[in-house]
């Protein structure tokens, strides 16, 4: 059996025709699955019976299955999905004034060895395929009967280590009888794999760009960030560049506040330097303790002095606030707890 939601449009047109149908169903049936949430064949009345038997032969539709799901006294959702295969995975839903977003995983796990980062505490098992990532937000959705607005590919995993099922589920959710979340809604963060920053430029869909930088020499970052030996800060710095020049979209710099690590105001100097030139503005996120870390988050106070330096020095940024924290569930805290047994 296949499963539908791998389908992008295009992949399922094609398998369509090459089966005899036409490639106006394709659009049909996008709509009742992602736009009146049909999941039963049989319901899609202006389908042929021909094809409601065809695609009942050889289509699953199965959401995926809800493990645990838990609640912030903020309101952010986190829930814990098992795969087919029996993995476990998490997504976050969050609520804010202009609609919601959610976090999505792209790995079983992380590669990437982040000093400060929960997720790469355990190693990746493998790629999500595009039903697992789509899935993600269809499955919220309809167990908290909402519609999301925004997706941020920033959960678990390196997502331009997964490239082409993210892009393609990106086409998905894009798609204008799909879910229809626009291009300037999805955000996908990446620790700075250069040649895929270079290939993500020149994607036809032009959605944002975050880079995870955490720190702005190469001394630093590479002890936080080991993938930075091998795509050093002034690689990525210029490949953002070129991203803009080839887009026209500005990049988010995601900077993490670790307590004398890099929070300084040399710290704050040597960023603006950095990035002096680029479009991109830098979004301060306060560090979310990991038990198995030394890190510690920077005072407010000191957040605060470190923003406005930036701000001095012409330096877009934001101070984001936190979310999810006391559910494991804020940035780089997504990892699936032994002691809950699971
Ligand atoms: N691999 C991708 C996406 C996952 S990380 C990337 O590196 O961008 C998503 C964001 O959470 C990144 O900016 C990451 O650096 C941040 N993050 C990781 N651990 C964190 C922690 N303990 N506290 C706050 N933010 C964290």
């Amino acid at each position: 059996m296949l499963n539908f939601y791998d389908f992008t449009i295009e992949r399922l047109q094609e398998y369509l025709t090459q089966n005899g149908f036409k490639s106006f169903n394709a659009d049909q049936i996008y709509k009742w699955v992602y736009e009146k949430k049909i999941i039963n064949f049989e319901m899609m009345t202006n389908i042929s019976k021909p094809l409601k038997e065809f695609l009942k032969e050889n289509f699953l539709l199965e959401d995926l299955e809800v493990h645990t799901v838990q609640e912030s006294s903020d309101g952010t959702v986190k829930f814990l999905f098992k795969l087919g295969d029996g993995s476990l995975i998490e997504s976050v839903l969050m609520t804010h004034d202009y609609g919601k977003s959610i976090c999505v995983t792209s790995q079983v796990g992380c590669n990437m060895g982040c000093a400060f980062c929960a997720s790469g505490l355990i190693k990746k098992a493998r790629d999500l395929k595009i039903h697992e990532l789509v899935r993600q937000v269809t499955s919220v959705e309809n167990h908290l009967k909402i519609k999301i607005t925004h997706v941020v590919v920033m959960g678990t995993g390196e997502p331009f280590d997964n490239y082409d099922n993210v892009i393609d589920f990106i086409k998905v959710i894009n798609y204008k009888n799909g879910l229809q979340i626009g291009s300037r809604h999805i955000t996908v963060s990446t620790c700075g794999i250069v040649p895929k920053i270079l290939e993500y430029a020149n994607e036809p869909i032009k959605t944002n760009l975050a880079i995870s930088l955490h720190a702005a020499n190469d001394e630093l970052r590479n002890r936080l960030m080991p993938i930075n030996r091998a795509f050093p800060l002034s690689e990525i710095i210029d490949a953002c560049k070129e991203y803009f020049k080839i887009s026209g979209r500005r990049v988010t710099f995601e900077y993490i506040l670790l307590h004398g690590v890099n929070d300084s105001i040399q710290h704050a100097n040597e960023l603006s330097d950095l990035i002096r030139g680029i479009n991109a503005y830098v979004n301060l996120i306060p560090y979310n303790p990991v038990n198995e870390f030394r890190f510690k988050k920077t005072d407010s106070q000191k957040a605060s002095d470190f923003y406005a330096q930036l701000i001095k020095r012409g330096i877009n940024a934001t101070l984001r606030r936190e979310q999810g924290s006391d559910i494991d569930a804020a940035c780089g805290q997504l990892r699936y707890k032994k002691e809950n047994g699971i």
